[in-house]
């Protein structure tokens, strides 16, 4: 999954789900502190860098990043 273009926030769905590379940088009212990428259900990458999220077939988000679509990750 390393090898997987990082999706970019100008790409079109990315801008459509307000995704940021950094959660800390969105101004989006949904965010909740402490939700990022790594912790969201629809990402199957490691803790930190870049990992697949089932919403980008094909490209990998930053653990660090965030979207609207976040959903918790159930244990
Ligand atoms: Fe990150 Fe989850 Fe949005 Fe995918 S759906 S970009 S893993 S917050």
């Amino acid at each position: 999954a390393d090898d997987l273009p990082h999706v970019s926030e100008s790409d079109p769905t990315a801008k459509a789900l307000g995704y940021v590379e950094d959660a800390s940088a969105t101004k989006d009212p949904k965010h909740k502190a402490g939700d990022t990428c790594a912790n969201c259900q629809f990402y199957s990458g490691g803790a930190t860098g870049f990992g697949p999220c089932q919403l980008f077939p094909g490209k990998a988000v930053s653990a660090k990043g965030w979207c609207i679509s976040h959903t918790v990750k159930q244990a």
